[in-house]
């Protein structure tokens, strides 16, 4: 079969996150099978009842120990939602070199590459554990991956993350981290405000020093990304019920991507000084801080073997992301970890998103020489 008969099965598969991800995880089980793979199904329910599944596929070797894989192939079996109007969404549809449908890029394209390379080369040669891994859910906060590394199936030494980086790997991403802040007041009249508390003003005066954090952030520099620092954002604001009310409840949303070596909680515990700071001044001041995300970013070591093979083998210098990915996970589990696949991030998620043919292509003959460059 070739790749891209493969890409079109599985872009066939709609394997949107709302949906089971039963079907494609079948489709995946059924090919790794028949090349002699042991596979193991992760399944869980998610919070609207779906079912779920991650699953592992093992390429045993009788030289190797079976828990330690040397290298896992991992790609993500979810897409985004497409739009009603996109008719050939799930039909891979070629046109001036390129292969467009919902997934052709992000990963089903890197996980059709994957297949295709171990289909192409002699598994009887395997001295070391090859892993495919195939995860749901990551693109609502990369849920299976996370799971998957708390199941702890297995140790790794290298896993390549399919994600599309045009063939560019990568060796670092940011953190993604959010909080929900409400702030408390009294409501009153707006006539004699003396009677009340405002929670708007107290919330500006948290948000003033919230600015101060982020210019202090600034100092902790890593030069791989663009900006070098952590970033944060107050992206929503909501609070008062009406122009003559001294509002009694302000909430806000603080986002923060962190760079590799500051823990995710670091701005969340700068910010919970700050609020300290302010109920010193305020005995009143209240405010309820609940963090609802916290992905951690990732660095492998420029030095990596595998970051080496690949700068080599796709003959691109190593980057960083911007984007959550699944290597954090990965790294968890063990693995030097880098980000890599067909395909261009920027058409990913849209209507009409495409891989280019010749970086499928590429991606399958790096992907087969990642084997047997680490497993041979
Ligand atoms: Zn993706």
């Amino acid at each position: 079969m070739t790749v891209e008969q493969t890409l079109a099965e599985l872009v066939s598969i709609d394997s949107v996150s709302a949906l089971s991800n039963a079907e494609i995880i079948s489709y995946l089980e059924a090919r790794c099978e028949a090349l002699g793979f042991t596979v193991k199904r992760f399944p869980h329910l998610d919070e609207t009842g779906a079912e779920k599944i991650n699953l592992v596929a093992l390429q045993i070797t009788s030289q190797a120990e079976a828990a330690t894989v040397e290298l896992a192939l991992v790609g993500h079996t979810d897409t985004v939602p497409y739009d009603p109007a996109w008719s050939e969404a799930l039909k891979l549809t070629e046109s001036d070199g390129k292969l467009y449908g919902r997934g052709a890029c992000d990963t089903k394209a890197f996980i059709a590459a994957s297949l295709t390379a171990i289909e192409s080369i002699d598994l009887k040669k395997l001295k070391q554990t090859l892993a495919l891994v195939f995860t749901a859910d990551e693109e609502i906060g990369c849920l299976g991956a996370k799971r998957l590394a708390d199941a702890r199936p297995f140790n790794a030494r290298y896993a390549i993350v399919g994600e599309p980086t045009s063939l560019q790997p990568m060796r670092a991403g940011k953190g993604y981290c959010l909080a929900e802040i409400t702030v408390r007041g009294r409501e009153a009249h707006s006539a004699y405000p003396q009677l009340g508390a405002s929670a708007i003003f107290r919330a500006a005066r948290l948000i003033n020093r919230i600015e101060e954090v982020a210019k202090d952030l600034k100092s902790h520099a890593h030069a791989s990304f663009d900006p070098p620092f952590t970033t944060l954002n107050v992206g929503l604001i909501e609070g008062g019920t009406a122009k003559n009310i001294v509002a009694g409840e302000c909430r806000f949303t603080l986002e923060w991507r962190t760079i590799p070596g500051q823990e995710s909680d670091y701005v969340l515990n700068l910010v919970k000084r700050e609020v300290d700071d302010l109920q010193k001044l305020d005995p009143d001041f209240v405010c309820r801080i609940h963090a609802a995300r916290t992905d951690e970013s990732f660095e492998t070591r420029a030095d990596s073997p595998l970051v080496h093979f690949l700068e080599e083998s796709s003959n691109k210098p190593s980057g960083t992301v911007a984007f959550g990915t699944e290597a954090p996970s990965m790294i968890a589990l063990g693995a030097d970890a880098v980000v890599f696949g067909p395909g261009d991030i920027r058409v990913a998620h849209r209507t009409g998103e495409f891989v280019p043919i010749d970086e499928l292509n590429r991606c399958v003959a790096i992907l087969r020489r990642s084997i047997e460059h680490h497993c041979f």
